[in-house]
């Protein structure tokens, strides 16, 4: 049996041995001891108290737990769009304490997709333009970038939609064109946080499909924070969060 061992600020913290061989490999999240505390000025706000996450390549896990627990800043600070006060944080193989901010950004433009709560189109860009954004950014050929975007707005199902702005669209179908472009760069992980949090119970659940089908079709990472159990249960693993740590992970029952 093979246990490993991570070295985090000269400690060594050995994870208990799984039934069958772990390997680092396997896990595209690693978090130790991650501590994250906002200095406001006037008060310091612990959000992370020394929390510890692995999460598997592949895997579709939901973070659940009460408002102000601490999901938003565990999402910032895995995906590097925050710095965190201490503890390490390994994703896709990368130790994030390694990178310059430079580096972070290309890591993320690279490595991984971001979904929202508000969607965050920008009003003024057509759909296509939305999504084709992130592939303009890191200087794919515009060409290119429109084929790879209606590509990925056809994969979401909104295929007759490119030339629309945002606001002419459904809030669902919004979320949708988000999604078109958080796939559009064929990141390795996807982060979501309250993505269905604006939408009724039944184009949520559509949603949820929707990310369903594309981890199972394209073996993509899926974290999710929600505070919707509908949403959790669909999900392979349920992380609960409880003030800055995690209180426990389990597999929802099937539903
Ligand atoms: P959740 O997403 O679970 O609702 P957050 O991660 O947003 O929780 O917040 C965790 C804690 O950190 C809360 O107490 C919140 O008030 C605080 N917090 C979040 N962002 C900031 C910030 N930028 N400055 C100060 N405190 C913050
Ligand atoms: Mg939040």
């Amino acid at each position: 049996m093979v246990s490993e061992t991570i070295t985090v600020q000269g400690e060594t913290a050995t994870a208990a041995p799984a039934a069958r061989p772990a390997r680092v490999e396997d896990r595209i999240v690693i978090a130790r001891k991650l501590v994250k505390t906002y200095d406001t000025g006037e008060v310091e706000v612990p959000a992370l108290r020394g929390l510890n996450v692995d999460i598997k390549k592949g895997e579709m896990v939901a973070i659940m737990g009460p408002s102000g627990c601490g999901k938003t800043t565990l999402l910032n600070c895995l995906s590097g769009i925050d710095d965190f006060s201490s503890g390490e944080v390994w994703i896709a193989g990368q130790r994030l304490s390694k990178l310059s901010d430079n580096q972070k950004t290309d890591f993320r433009a690279m490595k991984m997709g971001f979904i929202f709560q508000n969607y965050n189109l920008l009003p003024v860009l057509r759909c296509a333009e939305n999504v084709e954004l992130p592939l303009l950014v890191r200087g794919v050929d515009p060409k290119e970038a429109r084929r790879k975007a209606l590509a990925a707005m056809t994969a979401v199902g909104l295929e007759k939609e490119p030339m629309k702005k945002p606001a002419e669209l459904s809030g669902g179908q919004q979320q949708r064109v988000a999604i078109a472009r958080a796939l559009v760069n064929e990141p390795d992980i996807v982060f979501a946080d309250e993505p269905t949090g604006n939408l009724d119970s039944e184009t949520s659940r559509e949603v949820v499909q929707l990310m369903k089908r594309l981890h199972r079709e394209k073996g993509l990472t899926f974290i999710i924070v929600t505070h919707d159990s509908a949403v959790g249960n669909q999900t392979q693993r349920v992380i609960m969060m409880r003030n800055g740590v995690i209180l426990k992970s389990f597999q929802p029952p099937r539903t």
